[in-house]
Order: C-alpha cells, then structure tokens, then sequence
C-alpha cells in the first residue's frame, strides 16, 4: 500500500526513549555488552558502581548493535528497523551512532568537531582556527584563538569542546562557559583570565542572544533545563528554558530577573 512504509516510519514517533532523549531503540554498550537507553543513562549508572575500577564510560563511536524499542530485535546501528520498519530515531547520526525523535533541537553533525551539535546547521559555522562550531554572528567578527575550545574553561576548568553547558567566546578570543562569565561579571571582574584583556560589552552580548543565535553550537547532549524565574517588579513565576547568561522575562523581555524555586503544585 502506497504510504504505509511511511506511516511505519513514523510509528512510536516521541513515544520512547529515556530523561535525555526520545527515541525508538536502545544501544548495546561496546564496553561491558549491557543494554542501555543511551550513552548517559550507561554513564550514570557505570559512575555509580562500586568498585572504581569498573567505572567507566561509553564511547559513542564504537556502538555497533541497537534494539529496537517497538519489536524489540537486537540488530546493528541503523536507522530503520530491520524487522519492524520503524525509525529507531527521526534525526540519526552513523559517525556517532546516536538518535533522536525531537527534531525541534535541529540536531546536526559537524564533520571537524566530530560530533552532533544542536541548534540547526544553517545558523553556525566551523571555525577551523578556534577548531569548533561557533555562531553566524561571529564569523569574520572574532579574534580567533588557536584550538580556543579544545580548552577548559578558566574559571571552573571544565573541557568546553564538549561541554554540555553554553559557551561564550570574548573580545579576545578567549572561552568560557556563559554561567562561568556571568559569575565572573556580578562580582565586578571585567578582563580575561587568560589574558587579562578587557571583555565583551554585555549589551553586544545580550544582542546575540536576543537574535536567538548562541555563541556556539551545543553538542547534540545538550539537555534542555526549565527553571522558574521570577520576573522584574512582578511577583508571579514563569517556567523558561535555563538561559545561562539570564533569564528572559517572557512579559517584560528583560533579563533582570532571578531564579527562584519551583512552586509547590498540588498533588
Ligand atoms: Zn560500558
Ligand atoms: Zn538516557
Ligand atoms: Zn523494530
Ligand atoms: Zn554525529
Ligand atoms: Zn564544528
Ligand atoms: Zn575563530
Ligand atoms: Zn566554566
Ligand atoms: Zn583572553
């Protein structure tokens, strides 16, 4: 029947998958052959285990076998199902072996990072130089860095490359996660420091924002964080998407506001 392939496709679309991704299978790790619904879930779990020597982490390039979450056949990475016909995940990645129903991220897989990033391939480019995504607005219009981003971040020393946290990149080329700059900022300290350079004036930075774009692209691990904030002068709550360098108040527009704890929702 014409279109019923494609309504197989289709089938269980967002209706599968675990907290950090929906999606139609399960990966079989590569390191100790267990079944996983991703590679966090195997991480999280792996960090917990007792004995230190069996903690470890899954590489998401050597996952060679998946099950299907609608039939349930173990099978190799695909992105239909050889026996079910369905789409283990919307978007599908071959080079990281990763899949996800939630297109609306507009996952894409950037050949010289190596990795899925998320926020839609039209809106970054790469910057062989600085040797990662960065957004639109900073092409031709950053001081590159060489490898800025294959770099821990100065201020909490996390890697930044594939941090799941947004990144910032500053007047003088220099990165570092928003969260990590914005502390950096309320306590008055307006310089890299890496190279002491003065920093990015924040309306430019509120700019970018404002514009929708990112300063880099996420990796496609990124997860998505709602918290409530309180808006300016106004004493009700909204629930936004975590933005780190502040909270947009959706009635103001104004970023002068504060996170503040979720309220108590009745049973
Ligand atoms: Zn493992
Ligand atoms: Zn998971
Ligand atoms: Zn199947
Ligand atoms: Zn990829
Ligand atoms: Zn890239
Ligand atoms: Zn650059
Ligand atoms: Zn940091
Ligand atoms: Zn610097």
């Amino acid at each position: 029947m014409e279109g019923s392939a494609d309504e197989r496709l289709e089938f269980g679309k967002m209706g599968y998958g675990c907290k950090h991704y929906r999606r139609r299978c399960q990966i079989r790790a590569p390191c100790c052959n267990e079944i996983y619904p991703c590679r966090h879930c195997h991480n999280e779990a792996t960090s917990m285990l007792s004995n230190p020597f069996d903690r470890h982490e899954l590489v998401r390039y050597d996952v060679k076998q998946v099950v299907c979450s609608v039939c349930d056949t173990e099978q190799p990475v695909a992105r239909v199902c050889t026996n079910c016909g369905v789409s283990m995940g919307e978007y599908f990645c071959d080079i990281c072996k990763f899949y996800d129903d939630d297109t609306t991220k507009e996952q894409f897989h950037c050949n010289d990072c190596g990795i899925c990033r998320i926020g839609g391939r039209d809106k970054f480019f790469h910057c062989k130089k600085c040797g990662s995504c960065y957004s639109n607005g900073l092409r031709d219009n950053h001081l590159c860095v060489e490898n800025s981003m294959r770099h821990h971040c100065p201020i909490c020393y996390e890697f930044l490359f594939d941090s799941l946290k947004e990144t910032t990149v500053m007047k003088c080329g220099h990165t570092m996660h928003c969260e990590c700059y914005n502390e950096m900022m309320k306590r008055d300290k307006y310089c890299c420091p890496i190279c002491s350079k003065s920093v990015i004036d924040m309306s430019k930075t509120l700019e970018i924002i404002n514009k929708g774009n990112k300063a880099t692209g996420m990796p496609a691990d990124y997860r998505l964080k709602n918290v409530w904030i309180l808006g300016n002068g106004k004493n009700n709550t909204f629930e936004v998407f975590y933005h780190i360098i502040g909270q947009k108040c959706s009635h103001c527009k104004s970023y002068n506001t504060r996170i503040v704890a979720p309220p108590v929702l009745p049973q």
